[in-house]
Order: C-alpha cells, then structure tokens, then sequence
C-alpha cells in the first residue's frame, strides 16, 4: 500500500503552450481530444468511444507533459502511474493496483467536479509486453487486469476515462492492446527538430537571465539529436556555469559548455551500463 502511494503522483497543471515543438503531436492528441468531448454526438451516431492513446517515441521527448496537457485540455483529473509500479513478485498484487488505480481516477473526478479523469501509464511495455505462445507470466494478471478495465470503462456512469500510455518499444507490446478498443489511436513523438529545439530552449530561458546577444538559434543548432529532457538540463548546466562564472547573466559560452557537459554526461552514462 505505502509503495502505491509514494508512486502515484499528482501533477501541476501544464498546457499545450508551454510544450516546445512536437507541433503534430499535439495537433493529433488535440484532434483526438476535441473529438472526445463531443461525447453525445459520439453516442447518438453510434460511434466507438476512444479509449486509449499511445505516445511512442525516445525518453525525455515530452510524452507526460503531452498527457497532463491533455488532462488540462479536456478539464479532467490526471492521474499518473508507471508500468514498473504494477510488477510485483506476489500474483494478484498487480491487478489489485490496476484495479485501484482506475478506481482512485473516478473517485477523484467525482470529489473534484469532473467529469472525466486522464489516466496516464508510462512504460506500458513492463505490463503490457508480448505474451509469447503459452507462457505465462506472473504478471499476465496485471495486462488481463487492464484490458478488463479497458473494456468495461464505458458501461459504467461518469465521470469518464481517457487512457493515455507511453512507450519507447511499441513493437514490443501485445498485440492485445492494440486492438480496435484498446489503445487504437497512436501518436508519435519524435527527438525535436532544430525548430523545436529552440522552442523548447525558449521555453526553459524564461525563468532565466540571458546576455542579448545569446543566439539560441546556434544552440539549437549545437544540440542535434538532443531530447526535450536534454535541452532543458542544456539550460539548466548553463546557468549554473554562468553562476560559477560569477556573471549576472548566462552567456553563449556558458551555453556551449553546457552542450558539452550534457552530451558527455549522456555517453558517461551509456558507457557505465555496458
Ligand atoms: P520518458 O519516456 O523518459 O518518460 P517523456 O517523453 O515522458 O520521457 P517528459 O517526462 O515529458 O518526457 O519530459 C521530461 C522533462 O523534459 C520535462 O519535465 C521537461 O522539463 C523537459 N521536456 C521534454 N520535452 C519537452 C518539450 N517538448 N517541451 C518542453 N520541455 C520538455
């Protein structure tokens, strides 16, 4: 129980505005979105309700921030969990949390007034892999567990759900949870492009003093292939650089050194997992 809700988190709320590039992503997921809310008509022309969306894409890409802006978006509790938090060596433990988890959605939509909670599960994969031919694993209960939730999420009352999981290894899930019902809408979300790059430094230089003359055109540039997690401790190092430096404000040396320390720090780390 006590690691259940150490893990469960509650977040701030966040809006599309302030996620830099990803520009399709958020206009697939607001498309999807704007088409959810027009529950009634959804019913009368008979049309299956949209259960769940998948974000794929690399770590660090924005893929929470994307859920917790469509929980914004859609006036809806969010409602956070992670695929590791559902595996556990005792059977049944799992499902119980599924279970609990989707109950924990509606009683919160209810206490606060909403009718619909977002329900987000990063690394779907840990559950939600592929089950090969006739192996059972002990946490088959957990993925059986949701997909039950999954297909039951319409015959009761309000508040509503949206299911939104996230993964960097979609080939590997079950084939289960693709299904039509299931997670049928997918949405990738892809390393930033130099644009949204930028962007995304924009957005983390708010809260910061920059000389100005620093071109975070060049620094976009300097970053390819960094994720939107990376450009923000990009800013993050280069302040800190700036305050060792002793200077009121972060400077563009400040910001290459910063780039170095990032993209050091990440092969550091790919090194020590060999
Ligand atoms: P993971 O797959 O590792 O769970 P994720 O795709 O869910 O990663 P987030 O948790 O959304 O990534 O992003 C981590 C942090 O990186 C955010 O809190 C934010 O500071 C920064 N970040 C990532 N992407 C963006 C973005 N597009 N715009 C602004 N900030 C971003």
């Amino acid at each position: 129980l006590q690691g259940r809700n150490r893990k469960k988190k509650v977040i701030d709320k966040l809006t599309f505005e302030e996620i830099g590039g990803q520009e399709s992503a958020k206009q697939e997921l607001k498309e999807a979105l704007d088409f959810l809310v027009r529950h009634d008509e959804i019913k009368n022309f008979g049309i299956r309700p949209l259960k769940g969306i998948l974000l794929t894409g690399p770590p660090g890409t924005g893929k929470t921030l994307l859920a917790k802006a469509a929980a914004q978006y859609t006036n809806s509790v969010f409602v956070a969990a992670s695929g590791s938090e559902f595996v556990e060596m005792y059977v049944g433990v799992g499902a119980g949390r599924i279970r609990d988890l989707f109950k924990d959605a509606r009683t919160r939509a209810t206490k606060e007034n909403k009718e619909s909670a977002v329900i987000f599960i990063d690394e779907i994969d840990v559950i939600g892999g592929k089950r090969e031919g006739g192996q059972q694993r002990e946490y088959d209960q957990t993925l059986n567990q949701l997909l039950t939730e999954m297909d039951g999420m319409y015959s009761s009352e309000a508040p509503r759900i949206l299911l939104i999981a996230a993964t960097n290894r979609k080939e590997m899930l079950d084939s289960a949870l693709l299904r039509p019902g299931r997670f049928d809408r997918h949405i990738q979300v892809d390393l930033p492009d130099k644009k949204g790059r930028r962007h995304i430094l924009e957005l983390h230089a708010k809260n910061k003093p920059l000389e100005d003359n620093i071109n975070l055109d060049k620094v976009a540039e300097e970053s390819y292939g960094f994720s939107g997690a990376q450009l923000e401790s990009v800013m993050n190092e280069a302040a800190i650089y700036a305050m060792r430096d002793e200077q009121n404000k972060i400077a563009q040396r400040h910001m290459s050194m910063a780039i170095d320390k990032v993209m050091l720090g990440e092969k550091t780390d790919r090194e020590s997992t060999i």
